[in-house]
């Protein structure tokens, strides 16, 4: 069908299909239908790749900055405040390394799906250029390894730590960080970059600890059991369970691998199209001077409606985000204004599965029933088409999911599935409270932690800054702008942070906090700003993590929390704000004002002091 052959009868189907579709999903529970992988499923989070032998001395010292979580975030606020002039920066990161989500996901056919010119880092700061217009993990995760070698990251950085609690004492002006290490590292300045989809999750159903064969979560790959070659899965019988964004990227890089593949459906994804291309010999020679931040906006606005003369990247996404804007543009209702748009986009990709998939009852089941973007998009060539191998079972769950798991394999619709692999697709603890997917509380002044002040959403100025946390900045999605380039918004962020930590030094100022209008302002731009459109788009969506699991109204849904003009006006707010030199809104405090700093000379000389200066 065309888009034009699109009519009113048809979009009536549609939305009948679609209210259908979503009624079989709904759950009360919303995220409570999930389980951590804490306590006794804490297996599931074991780090493949650190050494498990790893130990050292606790640390007990003093610096200027330390960063909690060593992902793009981290490193990019690293980078940013070695250019402001600071050195004694600590970065206390969980994993065995830098990377973030790349450090963690290994999984086969692991990719960005952002195109990587402008997913990846700093590249003209480090003279790099991917081999191809979507990289691999490898790659990705060696770029950010460099990032943490240039900007002398390393030296700082405490690996295979976990931070457990950070409290703000008042007397000497510094955060006080404790570690599962037995760290006591007390700091200037706080920089909380902790990632938001790093904690994985599995469904609540009953039998998961009872399965006899292996099982692990994607994000956590087994490689000793896999090998490197998938060997360790050869004549297996695997199941994975979850078809988002990463079991589509896992199945088709495994199926050719194992005995018999099963895949486990709940939702069917969108798969768009790829097209992955190596960069070419030339692609980096016509490049000026500022390419990356061009580019970068470039796609943020493209995808956001933000009118541009050429789309740069010109991929699937970039292509899809702008016909559904063009229709929704200057409409008071954009959600409504663009739904034929939507319906014909969605027609498309269900055609695409009647094109690939040669077996008509698993085309049928692999076809979404949904609006674009109820769920984050897919784009992957090998999907689909991996369901016409010998070895590929589709078991659609009919939108229930898996009810038990046995020591055998898997139940659905009363009947037993066996297998000798299980692996959960199922990804992350994520849209739940700020403090919920995180390994401590902040306790801020008055001892009042942040799970107390946020019980009722999240309450920052410009998503940086939040109030009783002095000195603490919040990296990430918390009431910022949000552009499905992380990268863009963290990079963003981090360079607003660098010129902020270095007015404060310029200014002599030693505390540095939102004041109580400011953050008020903020919180009712976010939350009055919120579209009604939008809202209602996201209530007749099926559930996703973008829904807050089928309930939008949510205050910790993933996205409650943005910048209601969108990425690219809310980096101009910022830019505006840095350009007026003024810091208004915030409160500060000269350095030296403070107790302790007063009485520095008579102090303990308990602490250490690291200063980044090389050794
Ligand atoms: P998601 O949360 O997107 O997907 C989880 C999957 O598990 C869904 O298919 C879900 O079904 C399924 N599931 C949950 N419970 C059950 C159940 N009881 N029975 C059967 N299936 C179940 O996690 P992902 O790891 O796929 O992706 C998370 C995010 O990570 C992405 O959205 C993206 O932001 C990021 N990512 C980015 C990549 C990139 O850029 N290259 C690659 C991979 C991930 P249902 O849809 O019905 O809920």
């Amino acid at each position: 069908m065309t888009d034009s052959q699109v009519t009113a009868d048809a979009l009536e189907v549609a939305r009948e299909a679609y209210r259908r579709e979503r009624e079989k999903r709904v759950r009360d529970e919303g995220n409570e239908q999930f389980i951590g992988t804490d306590g006794v499923y804490s297996d599931f989070q074991r780090d493949h790749y650190a050494d498990p032998g790893f130990t050292r001395d606790p640390i007990t010292e003093t610096v200027e900055v330390v960063i909690v979580g060593g992902g793009i975030g981290g490193l990019l606020a690293g980078a940013r405040l070695r250019e402001a002039g600071y050195n004694a920066i600590r970065v206390i990161e969980k994993g065995a390394d830098f990377g973030g989500t790349w450090y963690w996901n290994r999984y086969p056919g692991a990719q960005c799906d952002t195109e990587s010119y402008i997913y990846l880092p700093l590249l003209e700061e480090l003279g790099f250029v991917p081999s191809e217009k979507y990289a691999h993990q490898p790659e990705i995760f060696d770029h950010l390894r460099s990032v943490g070698r240039h900007y002398g990251l390393y030296d700082g950085a405490l690996f295979q730590t976990t931070a457990t609690e950070m409290a703000w004492d008042e007397d000497e002006a510094e955060w006080v960080l404790s570690t599962d290490r037995g760290d006591q590292v007390r700091a200037q300045y706080l920089v909380l970059s902790t990632g938001d989809q790093h904690k994985p999750r599995l469904p609540a159903v009953p039998g998961i600890l009872s399965f006899a064969g292996k099982m692990f979560h994607t994000s956590r790959w087994d490689r000793e059991y896999a090998g490197d070659d998938l060997s360790g899965l050869a004549g297996k019988r695997v199941g994975v369970i979850g078809t988002g964004a990463t079991g589509v990227q896992v199945i088709p890089n495994i199926a050719a691998h194992v005995g018999e593949l099963l895949v486990f459906q709940r939702t069917p994804a969108t798969i768009s199209v790829r097209d992955n291309k190596p960069t070419g010999p030339d692609w980096a020679s016509a490049l000026e001077p500022g390419w990356q931040h061009r580019r970068s906006a470039n796609f943020t606005a493209c995808v956001t409606g933000v009118a541009v003369e050429n789309d740069l990247v010109g991929d699937a996404w970039t292509r899809t985000m702008m016909e559904l804007n063009a229709a929704a543009a200057g409409k008071t209702d954009p959600f409504s204004a663009n739904e034929l748009v939507d319906f014909a986009i969605m027609e498309r990709i269900r055609s695409r599965v009647d094109e690939s998939v040669r077996d008509p009852d698993a085309a049928a089941a692999l076809k979404p029933f949904y609006r674009f973007n109820c769920k984050r998009p897919t784009f992957n060539d090998d999907y689909l088409p991996a369901f016409n191998l010998p070895n590929v079972r589709l078991i659609d769950t009919g939108g229930r999911g898996v009810e038990r798991i046995t020591p055998d394999g898997i139940i659905v619709d009363g009947e037993l599935h066996e297998l000798d692999v299980l692996i959960f697709a199922t990804g992350f603890d994520v849209g739940t409270a700020y403090t919920h997917s995180r390994s401590f509380d902040l306790v801020g002044r008055g001892g009042v932690r942040l799970s107390e002040r946020w019980a009722n959403g999240m309450r920052t100025f410009h998503g940086l800054h939040g109030r009783g946390f002095p000195n603490c900045f919040f990296l990430g999605f918390t009431q910022t702008g949000f552009s499905p380039n992380f990268t863009h918004t963290l990079n963003e962020q981090a360079s607003h942070l660098g010129y902020l930590l270095g007015a404060l030094r310029e200014r002599g100022v030693g505390v540095v906090e939102a004041s109580q209008k400011a953050e008020d302002e903020w919180v009712r731009t976010i939350r009055e700003g919120r579209s009604p459109s939008q809202l209602k788009f996201l209530r007749e969506c099926t559930p996703s993590y973008t829904n807050g699991e089928g309930k939008p109204d949510d205050e910790n849904r993933f996205v409650a929390g943005r910048y209601p003009g969108g990425p690219i006006e809310f980096f101009a707010v910022l830019a505006r704000w840095r350009e007026a030199d003024s810091l208004e809104g915030l409160e500060l405090t000269p350095a030296g004002t403070q107790r302790g700093e007063q009485d520095q000379q008579t102090r303990e000389p308990a602490m250490a002091r690291y200063t980044g200066a090389p050794q």
